[in-house]
C-alpha cells in the first residue's frame, strides 16, 4: 500500500477536507501491514472502495422562527458503507457541520460499528442548524423540515440514524414523529427513541457508560481501577453526563466539565445533585458551564482554557473533534495521567496521539471507547424488530459484554512485541478486517 499516493489522490478529490483526510490517514497507517500481508485486499481494490462514501445526499431545509422570519439551512446524509449491515450513524446539528466533518464521522463509524460485533454499516448526517437558544417550536419545525427530505432515503433495513451533537431525545422525538407521518409506519428507523415509543433502556447513558466500561478494562491491564482516581472530562452533553455518573459509581471523583468557552474545575467532585442541576440547565437549553460556578461556589471557571491542564489520573475527552492538542497531551503526561479514553470522536489531534503513544500511556480512540452508544442503538433495533423491551439489567449486561469484547479485539490486534497495547492500531485492524472480508465475499458492487 502506498499511503502517500492514496492520500495525494484523495486530497485532490476532496480539497481542504481536513478532518476527513486526517481520519483516513490514521486508519491507513494502522492497517498497512495487515493489508500488505493479504493480497486479496489489493486485488479487490478494497482501499479505494472503502475510503469513498457509497453516496452523499445534500438538501435544503427552510423553516420559520417564532418571529415569522424565514431561515435556510443545509442538511446532509453520508451513506458510507453497508457491507455488514444497514447504514447506521448519528445526526449532528451544529453550525460547524460541513461535509468534511460528516465524512470523517461516517468513515470512523464503519470501523466502530464493525467492532461492536453487531450487523451495522457506517453513515453520518446532520445540518449546520444551531439548536442553541432556539425555542421548542423552532426546533420542532426545523426537525420536521429536515425529515421531509431525509425520510426518502432512510428505513429500518436501509439506513438508521441516531443522535449526536445537538441531537438528543427531544430532536429524535420530533424527527420520528414526522417520519411516522410520512412513511406511515412505526418502525426502528431511528434510535435513541423515547422509552414509551420504542426506545431502549440505557440508550441515553450508553455512550458514557460504555466509555467508562472500556476505560475500566484498560485500567485492569495495569492492575488499576476507577476507585479513588481523579477524572477530568470535557463537555457536558449526551456522552459526558453518562461517563460522569458511571465513573462516580465506580469510586472516582470527576473534577471538570467544559464548554466551547472554557472549563469548570470543582475540587469537591461533580456528582449527585450537581449532575441533576447540570441536566436541568441542559434541558432548558441554557449555557451550563458558568451558571454551575454561581450555584456551587467551590468551583472555578477557567475562561478559554482546556480541562487537560488539571492534574488527573484519567482523562475522558467527551466534547468534540480536535479538542485536545499536543500541548494538552504534554500537560496530561507531565501530570502523571494513567489513562486517556476518548468518549468523543477524534478529540485528540494526531500530534497529541503521538505524545500518548510515545509515553506508552494507556490511550484508546473514540471508535473503540465510545462504541457503546451505537452498540446500544443496535440493541434498540433488535428490540424493535422483536417488538419487545428488554429490562435495564439485560441491556446494561449486553453493553458491558460488548465493551469487553471490543477491548479484547483491540488487545488481540494492537499488542506489540513489548506488550504495549496500541489501541488505535488494534481498533482499526479489527474493524477493518471484518468489513473488508465482507466486501470481498459480496463481490464488486
Ligand atoms: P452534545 O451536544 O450532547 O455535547 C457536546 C458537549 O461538548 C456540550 O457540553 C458542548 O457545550 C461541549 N462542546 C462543544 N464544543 C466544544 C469545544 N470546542 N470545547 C469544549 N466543549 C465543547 O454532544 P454528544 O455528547 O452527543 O457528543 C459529543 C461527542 O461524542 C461528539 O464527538 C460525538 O460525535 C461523540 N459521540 C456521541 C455519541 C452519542 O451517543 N451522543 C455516540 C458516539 C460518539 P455547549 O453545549 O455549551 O456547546
Amino acid at each position: 500500500m502506498n499511503i502517500e499516493k492514496i492520500m495525494h489522490n484523495l486530497e485532490k478529490k476532496n480539497p481542504g477536507e481536513v478532518e476527513y483526510l486526517q481520519a483516513v490517514r490514521e486508519v491507513l497507517e494502522s492497517i498497512e501491514d495487515i493489508y500488505n500481508e493479504n493480497p486479496q485486499f489489493e486485488s479487490g481494490n478494497i482501499i479505494d472502495r472503502i475510503i469513498d462514501p457509497d453516496r452523499i445526499f445534500t438538501f435544503k431545509i427552510s423553516w420559520v422562527d417564532d418571529n415569522g422570519k424565514v431561515h435556510v439551512n443545509r442538511g446532509y446524509r453520508v451513506q458510507f458503507n453497508n457491507a455488514i449491515g444497514p447504514y447506521k450513524g448519528g445526526l449532528r446539528f451544529h453550525p460547524s457541520v460541513n461535509l468534511s466533518i460528516l465524512k470523517f464521522l461516517g468513515f470512523e463509524q464503519i470501523f466502530k460499528n464493525s467492532l461492536t460485533t453487531l450487523p451495522m454499516g457506517g453513515a453520518k448526517g446532520g445540518s449546520d442548524f444551531d439548536p442553541k437558544g432556539k425555542s421548542n417550536g423552532e426546533i420542532m419545525r426545523f426537525c420536521q423540515g429536515f425529515m421531509m427530505e431525509l425520510w426518502k432515503i432512510i428505513g429500518p433495513e436501509t439506513d438508521v440514524p441516531a443522535g449526536d451533537i445537538g441531537v438528543g431525545g427531544r430532536e429524535i422525538g420530533f424527527l420520528y414523529g414526522m417520519y411516522k407521518k410520512l412513511a406511515r409506519e412505526n418502525s426502528g428507523v431511528l434510535t435513541g427513541k423515547g422509552l414509551n415509543w420504542g426506545g431502549s433502556l440505557i440508550r441515553p447513558e450508553a455512550t458514557g457508560f460504555g466509555t467508562v466500561y472500556f476505560a475500566d478494562e484498560m485500567l485492569k491491564t495495569k492492575g488499576e481501577s476507577f476507585a479513588g482516581k481523579i477524572v477530568a472530562l470535557s463537555g457536558f452533553g449526551n456522552v459526558a453526563w453518562g461517563a460522569a455518573i458511571k465513573a462516580t459509581e465506580l469510586g472516582a471523583k470527576v473534577v471538570t466539565i467544559s464548554g466551547p468557552d472554557g472549563f469548570v474545575f470543582d475540587p469537591d467532585g461533580i456528582s449527585g445533585e450537581k449532575i441533576d442541576y447540570l441536566l436541568e440547565l441542559r434541558a432548558s437549553n441554557q449555557d451550563i458551564v458558568k451558571p454551575y460556578t454561581y450555584e456551587f461556589p467551590s468551583a472555578q471557571f477557567h475562561q478559554g482554557k482546556h480541562p487537560w491542564e488539571v492534574k488527573c489520573d484519567i482523562a475522558l475527552p467527551c466534547a468534540t473533534q480536535n479538542e485536545l492538542n499536543k500541548e494538552d497531551a504534554q500537560h496530561l503526561v507531565n501530570n502523571g495521567v494513567l489513562c486517556v479514553a476518548e468518549g468523543a470522536n477524534m478529540p485528540s489531534t494526531p500530534e497529541a496521539v503521538e505524545v500518548f503513544l510515545d509515553h506508552k500511556i494507556l490511550f484508546a480512540p473514540g471508535k473503540a471507547v465510545n462504541a457503546g452508544g451505537v452498540a446500544t442503538s443496535g440493541l434498540e433495533m433488535s428490540q424493535n424488530s422483536m417488538k419487545l423491551s428488554w429490562p435495564m439489567s439485560e441491556v446494561d449486561t449486553r453493553l458491558h459484554q460488548i465493551m469487553c469484547s471490543i477491548h479484547e479485539q483491540c488487545v488481540k490486534h494492537g499488542t506489540d512485541a513489548n506488550g504495549y497495547v496500541d489501541y488505535v492500531k488494534g481498533a482499526n485492524i479489527a474493524g477493518f478486517l471484518k468489513v473488508a472480508n465482507a466486501m470481498l465475499d459480496q463481490g464488486v458492487v
